[in-house]
């Protein structure tokens, strides 16, 4: 028996333990001081009542002989990759059926790719990143290398012709810096994997966070796209399903191989999502599931608004926001990521997420989040334009 040797090579994570702990220290130093948490990485709003009515329904179902499901289709129901097939029409992409694949969630299916691709594949994520790309890689002893996000660059780094790379990963809208790219930008990562015969991870779980025409939701809203990337996507930020789950995986066929590659992997190692959570997903798709969506959607973005216009009046360089929950600063006074983070934990009790915990690109930012309730994030802004303005 030999262990996979490269866990060894992981590198541990302390970001969120070292924050948990700083913030007990200071509470039972400060009892009567309340704290504000705006690095909450996770939907706080309840699912809506289209979602709940739907899974209540299928419960039902579940309960009789006659509607009874068994096994379901590993690849997702019909209905529900209809209904998914039917959205990206409205980001004028058609998709085939069978390019469509539902998921438990975009994190598993992130990882679960790499079966399809051989070890020695050199794989580019940007820095900084969301710690899965990395993490999922390590694991299978692949070779990864970064691409440099930074203030220069608007955190949406390019391609660069020197560096040869055959699987990127892509997250637009960023997590953890809320940035997206345009179609302009995210054309020349097309062309660039087609010249290097690489293949595009494209992480889209934010795309409903975005209302702006030029701003892609879809990587197959860019021509070509079909012949270079795969394409996740995930009801969790969308509509709260991030204790529920379920995504969604496009693997479009002209990609070649890879269809039926990724058919069988999922055939093989994955039974499929609940029926209960695939009828919750489906209202989702609903025209007043979408309406119900949206009001949630619209809080959090009315959140990310009040934070941004604070920093602008506070001179506090920052992205995101716009087209995400994400807010990414930089640290007033050229403060150091855990600096401004005990500094604000100090002088204003509002805790946010150390950018160095990212990637050593984050060193020197900071992540604030619109997941919070907006009477929270407007006492968190007095506080923090006190303090800065
Ligand atoms: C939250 C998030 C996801 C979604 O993960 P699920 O497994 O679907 O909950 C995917 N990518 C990024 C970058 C995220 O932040």
């Amino acid at each position: 028996m030999n262990l996979n040797k490269n866990y060894d090579n992981l590198e541990q994570s302390y970001l969120f333990s070292t924050v948990a702990k700083k913030v007990n220290e200071f509470t039972s130093k400060n009892p009567d001081k309340k704290i504000i948490r705006l690095g909450i990485g996770d939907v706080t709003l309840p699912l809506c009542k289209k979602v709940i009515e739907a899974m209540h329904k299928a419960v039902d179902e579940m309960g009789m002989q006659s509607t009874f499901r068994g096994y379901g289709p590993e690849q997702g129901y019909d209905f529900l990759r209809e209904a998914v097939q039917k959205y990206y029409t409205t980001h004028n992409v058609n998709l085939d059926l069978d390019e469509i694949f539902i998921s438990d969630g975009a994190k598993s299916d992130l990882g679960n790719i790499l079966d399809l691709f051989g070890n020695d594949n050199t794989v580019l994520v940007p820095d900084p990143v969301y710690p899965v790309y990395v993490d999922t890689n390590i694991m299978a002893g692949r070779k990864v290398i970064f691409a440099d996000a930074n203030g220069d660059n608007c955190f949406l780094p390019l391609p660069d012709k020197n560096v040869k790379a055959d699987l990127i990963y892509i997250c637009s809208p960023n997590n953890p810096t809320g940035a997206a790219y345009n179609r302009e930008q995210l054309n020349s990562w097309i062309e660039y994997a087609k010249e290097n015969n690489a293949i595009i991870l494209f992480d889209t779980a934010y795309e409903c966070f975005i209302d702006d025409s030029s701003i892609p939701h879809s990587i197959y809203e860019i021509e070509g796209a079909k012949d270079c990337a795969i394409e996740f996507c995930s009801l969790s930020k969308m509509a709260g399903f991030t204790g529920t789950r379920c995504g969604y995986t496009i693997v479009p066929k002209a990609l070649g191989k890879l269809n039926k590659m990724w058919l069988r992997r999922q055939t093989t190692k994955f039974n499929g999502v609940p029926y209960i959570v695939q009828r919750g997903a489906e209202a989702v798709f609903t025209e007043e599931g979408q309406k119900e969506i949206k009001e949630n959607l619209n809080y959090y973005k009315e959140n990310a608004k009040i934070i941004s216009e604070t920093l602008k009046r506070c001179n506090i360089w920052h992205v995101g926001g716009k087209y995400s929950p994400y807010i990414w600063l930089k640290c007033p006074n050229n403060m150091k990521s855990w600096e401004f983070f005990d500094y604000l934990l100090e002088h204003a009790q509002v805790v946010g997420t150390p950018g160095a915990g990212f990637g050593k690109n984050g060193e020197g930012y900071f992540r604030l989040t619109s997941f919070g309730s907006k009477e929270n994030t407007l006492e968190a802004m007095e506080r923090i334009e006190k303090l800065f303005k």
